[in-house]
């Protein structure tokens, strides 16, 4: 299997060149053509296996043409803690780097009002923990009627941190008609449970 393969675009193919893979991973290739393809995912999988690309890699082509308009983010990333946001938003910029695609780092211990003004020219992609979002929602500081992609990433570990309150409560600031990729290296009941209620016939993987 080839990451041309796959589905995604030019640009996209040209940036993952740039970073030097060779082959996408296990997830990466059971996860990009069915995110493509507009599935919901259900993803078992630890960090190292590469499924930061894997989402990351099919958002980017999705959102490809298009742009946000002011305060109204098109996809969400939710990460557990601030460093894993900053990893992903990395990510973002290395993958993204032939396209102009916007993002916006939505985390603690950073500045509310700089978070404010990316968010007021608009931002296709935004990448949080769920804490400052729901702040950031609250202070009306974003619109979440075009936010049609969710990405909930290391579920289990936002179990371990309390934050499966606040995942319920973004999910429901979301439109119903939406795409969810949702990713945890462990599966106990509370997060089957979840899965259960965002997903909507998910593709199931494990790595
Ligand atoms: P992750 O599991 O998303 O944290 O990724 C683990 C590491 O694997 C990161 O340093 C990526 O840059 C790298 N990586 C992701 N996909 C590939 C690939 N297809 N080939 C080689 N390295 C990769």
């Amino acid at each position: 299997m080839n990451f041309a393969d796959l589905g995604l675009s030019e640009d996209i193919l040209k940036a993952v060149a740039d970073a030097g893979y060779d082959t996408p991973t296990p997830i990466q290739a059971q996860a990009i053509p069915s995110v493509l393809m507009a599935r919901d995912i259900l993803g078992c999988a630890q960090t190292g296996t590469g499924k930061t690309a894997g989402f990351t890699l099919p958002m980017l082509d999705i959102l490809h043409h298009g742009r946000a308009r002011m305060r109204m983010p098109r996809s969400i990333i939710l990460e557990p803690t601030r460093e894993l946001a900053t990893q992903v938003a990395a990510n973002f910029d290395t993958y993204g780097k032939y396209m102009s695609l916007s993002k916006a780092l939505i985390i603690g211990g950073e500045s509310a009002s700089e978070q404010g003004k990316i968010l007021e020219k608009g931002a296709d992609v935004i990448i949080a923990t769920p804490g400052r979002l729901i702040d950031t929602f609250e202070r009306g500081k974003l619109l979440l009627s075009d936010c049609k992609l969710l990405v909930i990433d290391e579920a289990d570990r936002m179990l371990d941190m309390g934050f499966i309150p606040d995942i319920e409560k973004i999910v429901n600031m979301l439109p119903k008609q939406r795409q969810t990729l949702f990713f945890s290296a462990t599966m106990p009941k509370e997060i089957r449970r979840l899965a259960d209620k965002f997903l909507s016939n998910p593709k199931e993987i494990t790595v």
